[in-house]
């Protein structure tokens, strides 16, 4: 029989209601007689709190210990959703990351999986068990527990699927599948059939949180085909299945969104470089992680640069300001932006109309570009961070991705 992976996000997960109906999900595929590895996410909102209950305790809490911290998120709501299907008759074991033979690097909060000792799971597989693993988490060469940051329990799935050649991986989550833009922001049609591992990879690098990147690349590494799902949805809604092509999804364009990114635009003498940069790398390894910057050449010999925070501590950029003043800089804008992006095969054909109607669109609303990038399947507009609602809706309306009837 066909061995499956399944994936269930945080939200499918809420509350004990939605446990017990997982667990039914799990135990009506487990009856069909399949051999079943079901990676599970911390509760929703666990995680944001357990973050929170680190920083209450200490201002800048050790990588090592958070790590461990969160990782008990995922390993209690694993343990929940094995009770539950015990209870339903189902024989299942849980296993933590570590139990799973998940191997990584030593890079806590961003570890990468270096190696699955598979031998463990095999065993329960062959014992009848439905396995449940623990997302987001392995156990690094010194033997601490690492996880793979946010969204990372889908890594954990793909990881799995791959391990153990699945014949079937499915990421179940609170929508339907993969939309051509956050169906929670846009009143969207119905979600896409199928996309390939580009344009999801493309998606999920740009805001769009349905999948962790890394995880994408991990599957298209691996040529892991896989569907994302709802847990909600009646068993035989197929959501989107994710593949290499020949799947051709060229016509559809997808718009994502990262919000609120802090922005530092500033100027100074290109022997300063160096040193601005090396503050920025500084910054990247303590956790205010660059999003995105460019830098161009000024009429006055000096470079001006534009960078972008993912998340940004203030203290952090304090920092890098202080050394912006003493090489001589100067800071010329600041403040919170929105990257708008556009992710297709037609984009590069269509730039310039696609610039043309929109600014004029925008600038209809009394939204101004800040700035604009684009590569061949990606066209980037930053916002400023007020208008990254009425400039979504306006830029959805014109590519047509909106319900036109919206009951
Ligand atoms: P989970 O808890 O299941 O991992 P996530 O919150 O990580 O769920 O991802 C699901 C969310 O991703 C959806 O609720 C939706 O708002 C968001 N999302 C962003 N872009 C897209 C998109 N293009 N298609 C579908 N969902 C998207
Ligand atoms: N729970 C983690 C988070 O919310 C990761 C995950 O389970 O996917 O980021
Ligand atoms: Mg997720």
């Amino acid at each position: 029989m066909p061995l499956i992976v399944q994936k269930y996000g945080g939200t499918s997960l809420q509350d004990f209601d939605r446990i017990q109906q997982v667990a039914e999900r799990i135990r009506d595929t487990h009856h069909q007689g399949h051999p079943l590895i079901v990676v599970i996410s911390a509760q929703g909102g666990v995680t944001d709190q357990l973050i929170r209950d680190a920083e209450a305790c200490s201002a800048s809490p050790s990588a090592r210990e958070v790590d461990a911290l969160l990782a008990t998120g995922e390993q209690a709501c694993c343990c929940l959703v094995t009770l539950a299907l015990q209870a339903l008759g189902v024989a299942a074991i849980s296993l933590s990351g570590e139990q799973a033979g998940i191997w990584t690097d030593k890079l806590h909060r961003h570890a990468t999986i270096q190696d699955i000792q598979p031998d463990r799971i095999h065993r329960h597989l062959k014992e009848g068990k439905v396995v449940l693993v623990s997302g987001c988490q392995g156990i690094s060469p010194e033997g601490d527990i690492t996880t793979f940051g946010r969204g990372g329990s889908d890594l954990t799935a793909i990881a799995l699927a791959a391990c153990f050649h699945a014949d079937r991986c499915e990421i179940f989550t609170d929508v339907d599948g993969v939309y051509a833009a956050d169906p929670r922001r846009t009143p969207l049609k119905e979600c896409l059939q199928q996309i390939s591992f580009d344009t999801m990879l493309a998606v999920s690098q740009n805001g769009g949180k349905v999948m962790h990147s890394r995880s994408v690349a991990l599957a298209k590494e691996k040529n892991v085909s896989f569907h994302v799902r709802s847990s909600f949805a009646a068993a035989d809604n197929e959501g989107t299945l994710i593949s290499s092509p020949p799947i051709s999804d060229w016509e559809t364009i997808h718009l994502s969104v990262k919000s609120n990114l802090r922005h530092l635009r500033f100027s100074l003498a290109p022997s300063s470089l160096p040193e601005v940069y090396g503050e920025i790398h500084q910054l990247n390894a303590c956790g205010t992680c660059v999003d995105w910057f460019s830098e161009r050449a000024l009429a006055n010999g000096h470079e001006e640069i534009c960078v972008t925070f993912e998340t940004g501590k203030e203290e952090h950029l304090l920092r890098l300001k202080k050394v912006i003043a003493q090489s001589g800089g100067e800071l010329c804008m600041e403040g919170y932006l929105s990257r708008i992006s556009l992710i297709g095969a037609l984009v590069k054909e269509n730039r310039a109309l696609l610039l043309m109607e929109w600014s004029r669109e925008l600038n209809a609303s009394q939204i101004s570009i800040v700035k604009i990038t684009a590569n061949d399947i990606h066209l980037a507009l930053f916002v400023h961070a007020s208008d990254t609602t009425k400039a979504t809706a306006i830029l959805s309306q014109k590519l047509g991705l909106e319900k036109s009837d919206p009951s």
